[in-house]
């Protein structure tokens, strides 16, 4: 129960983080998202998965098919449009659907290479100061 209780709040955590992570990269690493968004490859599958990180996102709407849609599609945050930005992103959603997969993917774990492109980022700014 308690290990149960544990694994819960342990994902919570992830997914919340990842929400905080996406949101400070459109907002501050915008090279970094675009590099990003340039290596995922396939599509999006309309599970809804990633709406539901952490709790269910009001604007989602559950389809009699099975596949799901946005409310303010057009409008949606940008946090929403770059959904996966990367395998870590993958894998928080796979915390709450582990048997469907999402439609994109990434060649390979980056998540080294996301802390490769903060360091690059940093020195940069480092440099130009
Ligand atoms: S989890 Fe992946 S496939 Fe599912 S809605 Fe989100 S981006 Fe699309
Ligand atoms: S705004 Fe739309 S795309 Fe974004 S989480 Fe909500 S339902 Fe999903």
């Amino acid at each position: 129960m308690v290990k149960r209780i544990k694994k819960k709040v342990m994902s919570s955590v992830q997914q919340g983080m990842g929400k905080v992570r996406r949101f400070t990269s459109t907002k501050f690493r915008k090279s970094y998202v675009d590099e990003q968004l340039k290596k995922r490859k396939g599509e999006c599958l309309r599970c809804g998965t990633c709406c539901r990180l952490l709790f269910k996102c009001p604007m989602l709407i559950d389809n009699e098919d099975g596949s799901t849609s946005c409310r303010i599609h057009k409008k949606k945050p940008e946090n929403c449009d770059i959904f996966p930005l990367n395998q870590k992103c993958i894998n928080e959603r796979n915390l709450i659907q582990p048997l469907l997969p999402c439609g994109y993917s990434f060649d390979d774990d980056d998540e080294d290479e996301e802390c490769n492109t903060e360091t690059k980022e940093k020195n940069m700014k480092k440099n130009k100061k």
